[in-house]
């Protein structure tokens, strides 16, 4: 397309926003270069390979819905899929869409620069290769800088440690082994009871408790496959303008509005069906503090029916923040494994761990000695990977500069500054509180509209104003702040990176909702976005 570039568009990352944007800007014709830093496909799925990760979004919904006969033909072995099934999946794609032959492997992506003269991109690798674009993603993830929280004495410790999000290849035998596990989220509450059934002794460190619902998970039966089958692709036009991008059962009501026993009715039946479906009993559990103190309860009513030693419940029981507003967690047998001999449960909410020696874990003065020690400590979200890249903007400007308040841009896709950069379910965007399959394809085509429309009519360089992206930094905030999301300490605030700017990252206003905004900005010529003529459009006029 441009001749004075080597390529097209450089993209970081070959997990589903990498492996979507290849098909699609391959078929649209433009030169695409892929350079992913993992050994292969996947992205997330790629690195988390705990025992007992899986997804917890159904898988017929968690899958691409960009091709009619890749959905028919896929068959998912459970309603919940293991992540070597979606890794399978993942790879499944890049084959049947030979996608390979366009992805560099092994290669990070460590700087670019945006050159003001070439109206294009300078990219460095860490091979040291400069490489010239006209456009640059990042499709980097939300969820993919693995966080080790810097306690005294990490160096010390001389056993084996993991971190669930960037585990081992070959397969860790803990069996004969004392273990810990660090963390309680999502990842924690996956794992544990995996390796408590692996471990001969597992000690579980915890900060804060969490929320968790049964997933209910089972194979997948012939006649639920075939219920989604028969109307893929109208379950699908219905999820893209839903308001997770996924089919969730909402009852419209508010919790207040029926009596007790009616509610502790809908609690024990959405309990029964599992999953995340569990928020969708009533319609204000996220913004009415006392509707979601009765759903809480009935948690930690379940917590303590389930674990049989007191004290042990107690602890787990989650007081500090309204539930739904750190990740809900699906697990499946988590609470049960507290039962097991083989389990103990430490509270460090009060007294945190004091250091790590050569044998283990102090505290409260007391050693806890182990041959493993498993970080299940989280991520550095939404911000964290695209920082992983030094990238410099119009006049130098470094992106962590500009964000250095918490990140700005216009949707979530683009930051004025940085023309030409965009970037896939970035900050500002539904991103991680969607069904993020779904917010991908929508961020891919709504990119590969824009590099369309732009190729059609002569354009080389397309930014936010900074007055739209001003508005939607505010506007983001403002839909967050009607909810209860902001009481939490949670990743979503950036709360679990000491020094991170404390703000709601993601959008919360809604899948269908952003959709459509997205939709009348393109319709309205671009609202908000600027565009500059490329050089052979000028000299063509
Ligand atoms: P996370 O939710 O951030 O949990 C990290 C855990 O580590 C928290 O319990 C945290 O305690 C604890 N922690 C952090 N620093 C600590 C310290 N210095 N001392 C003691 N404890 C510390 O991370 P995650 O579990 O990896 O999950 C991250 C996100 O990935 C999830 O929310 C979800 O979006 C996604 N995920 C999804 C799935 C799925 O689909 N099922 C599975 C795994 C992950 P505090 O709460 O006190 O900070």
């Amino acid at each position: 397309m441009m001749k004075n570039v080597d390529v097209d568009v450089v993209v970081v990352g070959a997990g589903f926003s990498g492996l979507y944007l290849l098909y699609r800007l391959r078929e649209a014709g433009f030169s695409t270069r892929v350079f992913e830093r993992g050994g292969d496909v996947g992205g997330t799925w790629y690195w988390n390979r705990y025992p007992g990760a899986r997804c917890d979004v159904e898988s017929l919904q968690y899958s691409y819905s960009f091709d009619e006969q890749l959905q028919q033909d896929w068959h998912w072995p459970e309603k919940f899929s293991a992540q070597p099934d979606i890794l399978a999946y993942a790879n499944h794609v890049a084959d049947r869409f030979n996608l390979k032959k366009d992805i560099e492997f092994n290669i990070e992506v460590k700087a670019s620069r945006f050159d003001e003269n070439l109206k294009a991109w300078k990219i460095t690798t860490n091979t040291g290769e400069e490489i010239d674009a006209q456009y640059f993603i990042m499709a980097t993830g939300c969820i993919s800088t693995t966080q080790i929280p810097n306690i005294k004495g990490l160096s010390d410790y001389v056993g084996n440690t993991f971190h669930t999000g960037d585990w081992p290849h070959e397969e860790v035998d803990f069996s004969g082994q004392s273990i810990a596990v660090i963390g309680t989220g999502s990842s924690g509450i996956q794992s544990i009871p995996v390796l408590a059934k692996q471990a001969k002794k597992l000690t579980v460190f915890q900060r804060t408790p969490n929320y968790s619902i049964p997933s209910q998970n089972e194979p997948m039966t012939k006649k639920y496959e075939r219920s989604w089958k028969d109307v893929y692709s109208e379950r699908r036009k219905e999820m893209r303008y839903s308001a997770h991008g996924s089919l969730k059962d909402l009852n419209d009501v508010p919790a207040l509005s029926v009596d007790e026993d009616q509610r502790q009715e809908l609690y024990t039946k959405r309990w029964a069906i599992g999953g995340t479906g569990f928020l969708g009993s009533f319609n204000d559990l996220l913004t009415n503090a006392d509707a979601n103190y009765t759903a809480a309860e009935y948690v930690r009513q379940q917590i303590k029916r389930v674990v049989k030693d007191k004290e042990t419940a107690e602890i787990l029981c989650p007081r500090s923040y309204p539930i739904g507003t750190k990740r809900i967690c699906i697990d499946t047998g988590y609470f049960e494994t507290y039962n097991r001999e083989n389990v103990k449960l430490v509270d460090i909410s009060k007294k945190p761990i004091q250091r790590l020696v050569a044998d283990g874990i102090i505290v409260d003065d007391q050693l806890y000695a182990f041959d493993s020690i498993i970080f299940a400590t989280g991520f550095d979200a939404m911000t964290g990977s695209i920082f992983n890249v030094d990238i410099k903007g119009r006049g130098g400007l470094a992106l962590k500069e500009k964000w250095n308040a918490g990140p700005k841009t216009y949707l979530g896709l683009m930051s004025a500054s940085f023309p030409n950069l965009f970037m896939i379910t970035g900050p500002g965007s539904p991103s991680v509180k969607s069904n993020m399959i779904m917010s991908i394809e929508q961020h891919v085509d709504l990119v590969i509209e824009t590099l369309l429309s732009m190729r059609r009519k002569g354009l080389s360089v397309v930014e936010p104003e900074l007055e739209a992206e001003n508005k939607w930094v505010d506007h983001v905030q403002e839909v967050a702040n009607k909810t209860l999301f902001p009481q939490a300490n949670s990743w979503y605030m950036g709360a679990n990176i000491p020094g991170k700017p404390r703000l709601f990252m993601p959008y919360i206003g809604g899948v269908g909702a952003y959709r459509e905004i997205c939709e009348e900005i393109v319709a309205n010529n671009y609202r908000g976005f600027k565009f500059e003529k490329s050089k052979q459009a000028i000299a063509a006029e």
